[in-house]
């Protein structure tokens, strides 16, 4: 659970403790999966670690594990949704550059549809 003392609880330690209802498609003692509330595509699933890291820029060697278990959940979660084979999208934002609203990183699975090229034309 949370326990990064020097940074904000977001509302996702809300949902991962499940102190605000939102169903958990996943959760170890490591990592939280639940879907992202406004969806920008057919699938879009957030896979969270249960501790807070505000962004990547605070990850440390001693989560490396729990980064790990974000793509495996991630990949079992996109077979789940039976979207493994057409494909998918795994996206981490980083602070504003990188259009961060929730500061507890996330890993976004987005998928159902084709999505098009990673970024848009400027
Ligand atoms: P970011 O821009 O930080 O990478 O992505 C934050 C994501 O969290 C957004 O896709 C947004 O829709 C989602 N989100 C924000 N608040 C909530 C919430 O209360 N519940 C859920 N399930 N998703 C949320």
């Amino acid at each position: 659970m949370a326990d990064n003392n020097t940074a904000a609880e977001t509302i996702f330690s809300k949902i991962i403790r499940q102190e605000i209802p939102a169903p958990l498609l996943f959760q170890d003692e490591l990592v939280s999966a639940f879907r992202d509330i406004s969806p920008q595509a057919k699938s879009h699933i957030l896979i969270v670690p249960n501790k807070l890291i505000p962004t990547v820029n605070d990850i440390e060697a001693e989560d490396e594990l729990t980064i790990g278990r974000m793509f495996t959940v991630a990949k079992k979660l996109a077979k789940a949704e039976g979207i493994a084979e057409d494909g998918y999208r795994l996206i981490m934002n980083c602070n504003q550059h990188g259009g961060q609203e929730v500061y507890h990183i996330h890993l976004h699975l987005v998928g159902g549809e084709p999505l098009g090229r990673m970024l848009n034309p400027k």
